[in-house]
Parts: C-alpha cells; structure tokens; sequence
C-alpha cells in the first residue's frame, strides 16, 4: 500500500477531505500512541475519520499489546464497561444487541465473535444456550484471557484478516470494533468470505451522530484515539451496501459504561450477506454527520476554554497540585488545557499496572495514600471523572484537608 493511500476515505477513497479538529491529547511518557488527533470529514461522502500517518498506525498497534490491554486486564473497577468483559455495564450492553440480533437467529447458528477480548459475549451467548461458539482477538493478552474461560476456540486473529476458511460461520459479531479499524472496508469483505450466503454480519459501534448528545468529558470521543472511524447510521449503511450487505434490522440505544454518568450512544446494526455490491449512494443525510461534528467540536471548545481559566488560576498561585485519575482525561488536560504549567505534588491512579509502568514529564504514578500527608493549601484535581462519587467518599477517609476540583 502507498502511504498517501492511508489518507483516503475509508469506505468511498476520495482523497479530498474537510479538517474538522486537530487536538494535543497528551501522553504518558514514551506511549506508542499518536498524541494529536487530526479529525476529517470526506469531501465525498461526508465520513467522519481520523487521518493516521504510518508510523502512527504502528504505533497504535502497539500500543493495544503494551498500554491498552494490560491496564484494562489489570483495572480495579469491575463494575464499568471494558471490552469484552462480564462487568456489569458490559451485559447491559449485551441485553441491547441481543434485543435486536435474537430476532434473527436461534442457538444452532454458527458464531464467531471478532474482537472478543475477554471472551464476555461469548459468555453471554453460552449462557443462552448457543453452543458453536468461536472467538478471535489481535491482542495476545486478551486471547490468553478468552482461553481460560473454557468453553470456546479462541485465536489470535483481526476483523481484517480472519484466520477461518471461507463459508464457516453464520454470524459474526463484530461489537465496538469497527471504530477501531484502520480499513473497515476490509473487515465486510473478510466478513462476506467466512459468512455463508445470506449469513448476518452483527455490529455495534457509538453513534457518532449522537457525540454532541451525551457530554461526558470535552472531545471525549476524540481523545479516545484507539477509535479512528465515527460512524453514524448512515455511513455504515453505505459501506455495507457496497461491500454487498443488505440491510436487517438496527437498534439505537444508550447504555453507561464506567459510571451512570457516561453513556455510550450505541448503535447496533445486523446486515445480511448478499454479496450484491451496490454503487456509491450519498444522500444528503450523509452530510448531517458534519454538521453535528461541527457543533461538537464547538461546543467542546467553549468547555475547553473554560477549564483553561481555573488552570490559569491554580498556575498563577503555584499552591501544590495532586491529580486523581491517570488516564485519557488527565493527559488531554495536562497538555491541551494547562495543567502541566501547575506545581504537581503527585499524580494518583489506583491502578497498580499504572503505578508500575506509567510516568508523566517523568513523575511516577502513586497510590491515594500520598493524600494524607497533603497541606490545607493544596488541591486536588478529580481527573477519573467517571469515578467522582467513590473518589468523594475515599477523600473522606483518608482525612484530606486541602481543596476538591472537579473539572
Ligand atoms: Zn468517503
């Protein structure tokens, strides 16, 4: 492949496209993932993507085996919503695709879950009685993970190179996946060469279309870089119709995921393989999901700003900072927002993978504890937005003296 071809619209390669947002997500030191995010929208058919240069598609790549996976194996929380998982949140997420999928289908059908992480949808289709059930997932960590539950033959595999002959399965599932693909346009065709004739192709991705709806953090779903397509209705419609799928049945849902207070605008759609591959199709409504991103990104901007001026605040008065929450909201608003300008006392993160492995500007990531010896003049920072409540009642506990932010 060329590289400029990486630049190409993902489902119609029109190499026009109109910038959206270019944004500094920051990073912990020496992370394999791109920090600036360069949003566009294809001239063409209206496709929201992220444009990836190739070293930042390796990277990403790696950065699944070596940050993303380990510290979501590794994450305390098991009440939340990560991939794959049993956790409570997960299977709400699973009652909504089974609400729409069950309609299509009944226990002998052959399945395979592309992407299946920890093995949770597996789980949660044995449990109904499904009984041929495989799972792939590119990450070895997962798929090492997936194989201890027992019941199912799991590989290591992707949505664009799926390692089964042609004509095995009758559905595949490819949940909260397709967003993270560099060329989905190759996971339909992978998908139309294991399906048999007619089979159903299950997806579920957020709904781009639906960001602007359900703020939970400013850009959160663009500082969350591991997804690089945005999809909405309309576009995975069009890409399945010319990659010879026709439509079934979809479902537009909200579920949370690390908390109540963050939902996930979830968008479930089942195709049918007929392996007609239609012509191009763009239709106005193709063009709304520009419009909608345009006023995301807006409206993230004024919050941005806002936040930019009680940084400026605590930076002017240089009183000790401590930061709770070590993840993507914390690195956007250290390096986009001002954060790293403060006099830091300590970053915190409960998770011991975080503390084991992560610097930031070269600072370890420390346990809660720290928080007892803190000053009255100092301030902490509630950076894990997801968990404020839980973070709150530890506060409480510990006997912290000094003054609660909540950005
Ligand atoms: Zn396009």
């Amino acid at each position: 492949m060329k590289s400029n071809e990486l630049l190409k619209c993902p489902i119609c390669s029109f190499s026009i496209a109109i910038n959206m947002l270019e944004l500094n997500c920051g990073n912990f030191d020496d992370s394999m993932l791109y920090q600036m995010v360069k949003v566009s929208a294809c001239g063409q058919c209206g496709h929201v993507y992220n444009r990836l240069l190739p070293d930042e598609i390796v990277g990403l790549m790696k950065y699944y085996d070596e940050e993303y996976a380990p510290t979501n194996i590794g994450s305390t929380n098991q009440t939340g919503d990560r991939p794959g998982s049993n956790d409570k949140n997960t299977l709400r997420r699973y009652d909504r695709l089974y609400d729409v999928l069950s309609k299509y289908i009944n226990i002998d059908v052959r399945v395979l879950d592309v992407g299946c992480a920890m093995g949770g949808f597996l789980d949660y289709l044995h449990a109904k009685d499904f009984k041929i059930l495989f799972g792939i997932d590119p990450t070895p960590k997962y798929v090492d993970c997936a194989k201890l539950k027992g019941n199912y033959s799991i590989k290591l595999g992707s949505a664009e190179s799926i390692p089964f002959a042609d004509n095995s399965f009758d559905l595949l599932v490819l949940d909260q996946v397709l967003e993270h693909l560099v060329e989905p346009r190759k996971a339909f065709q992978e998908a139309s060469r294991v399906l048999v004739d007619g089979g159903l192709f299950c997806i579920g991705v957020p709904d781009a279309s639906r960001y602007d709806g359900t703020y939970f953090f400013d850009y959160y779903w663009f500082i969350m870089r591991e997804h690089i397509q945005h999809f909405d209705f309309e576009h995975l419609k069009l890409m399945a119709e010319m990659q010879g799928f026709e439509l079934v049945g979809f479902s537009k849902n909200e579920t949370p995921m690390m908390s109540e207070k963050m939902i996930l605008p979830n968008l479930n759609v089942i195709f049918r393989l007929t392996g007609k591959r239609s012509e191009i199709k763009v239709t106005k409504k193709c063009f709304s999901l520009t419009r909608k991103i345009k006023k995301y990104v807006a409206n993230e901007f004024e919050r941005l700003n806002e936040k930019k001026v009680l940084i400026h605040r605590l930076v002017e008065s240089q009183r000790p900072l401590y930061a709770w929450g070590m993840g993507r909201e914390f690195l956007y608003l250290y390096e986009s927002a001002g954060l790293k300008k403060c006099a830091i006392a300590g970053l915190i993160d409960v998770n011991p993978y975080k503390q084991k492995i992560f610097t930031v500007a070269g600072k370890r990531i420390i346990p809660e504890t720290v928080l007892k010896e803190a000053t009255v003049d100092s301030v902490l920072i509630i950076s894990a937005i997801a968990h404020v409540d839980a973070i709150k009642a530890d506060l409480l506990k510990l006997g912290y003296k000094g003054e609660i932010c909540t950005l």
